[in-house]
């Protein structure tokens, strides 16, 4: 059986793609739910502090707007499924969102909010290559007193050790190519921000940066057009598998990939439903 082959691709699915062929196909093929985890909900609730941060005007980002901030994103978060699906008793959720407020106040560490020149914030991007749209969101973009463009990513995880380092910017390289597709004008940096540890990964774009994201997705792309004309999507194991939401249906793990349609939804549905999955 084949399957339909997508239009178009998220940096996120790239990586998806290449981490592992059958969970890509799980997650973005059959497009089967998938539980939330604590740690990309509590980035979520984050970005969404930062967000209506610098919506304020500049000289009115102060910590205490940020902890106001913070509490409005709480409040949303407290009825989103995002969030409730995960479960977590009261003492949980307590350790949840001061977790959350240390990322938020953390981030003062690395950046005075009233001196940036934020142009856009949650981006969001697409551009053409061939017959495959590239979409992407840019959490924000700012520009210099130079008039350079910076692109800047917040990240809420730590900070990769050096082997992952380049993977991580891959994307933000992808984000780079997006501006300037769109934009017209490529970004002088593109900045990962780590607000746990205070660190700042800086990369600069060049025309080979660029070119060599068009040829890998390009690449990743015709990849995944086969493997839906054949329908060979194999599991790649790697140290993903201990958080791979698909794991009771995978081969490597004893599972039966052709339940998972079924069930799947099932298992996501007991958790919305405040059931264990
Ligand atoms: S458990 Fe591992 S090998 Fe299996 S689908 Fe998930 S990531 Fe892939």
């Amino acid at each position: 059986m084949s399957h339909p082959v997508p239009t178009s691709l998220s940096p996120s699915r790239v990586e998806a793609f290449t981490n592992c062929p059958l969970a890509f196909r799980f997650a973005s093929i059959e497009r089967l739910p998938e539980a939330p985890s604590p740690h990309a909900t509590k980035g979520s609730l984050v970005h969404r502090a930062l967000e209506l941060l610098f919506t304020r005007p500049a000289d009115q980002r102060t910590k205490a707007a940020a902890d106001d901030d913070l509490d409005r994103a709480i409040a949303e978060f407290r009825t989103d499924p995002e969030f409730t699906m995960l479960g977590l008793d009261e003492a949980a959720t307590t350790t949840f969102f001061a977790d959350a407020r240390t990322l938020v106040d953390a981030y003062f560490r690395v950046e005075d909010p009233t001196q940036v020149r934020d142009i856009g914030l949650e981006l969001r991007l697409e551009a053409q290559v061939g017959d495959l749209t590239l979409r992407g969101i840019i959490d924000r973009l700012d520009l210099t007193a130079e008039g350079d463009l910076v692109v800047t990513d917040y990240k809420t995880g730590r900070t990769p050790g050096l082997q992952h380092e380049q993977s991580r910017l891959g994307g933000v390289h992808f984000y780079s190519f997006l501006c300037e597709s769109v934009l017209g004008r490529r970004p002088a940096a593109i900045r990962l921000v780590y607000l746990r540890s205070g660190e700042i990964i800086t990369a600069t774009p060049t025309e080979r940066s660029v070119r060599f994201i068009t040829t890998r997705t390009a690449a990743v792309w015709k990849a995944v057009e086969k493997a839906c004309l054949t329908d060979d999507f194999r599991p790649r194991q790697s140290a993903l598998c201990s958080s791979c939401s698909f794991q009771r249906w995978c081969p490597a793990f004893g599972g039966d990939p052709s339940r998972a349609a079924v069930e799947a939804p099932l298992a996501v549905g007991a958790l919305a439903a405040g059931a264990p999955a």
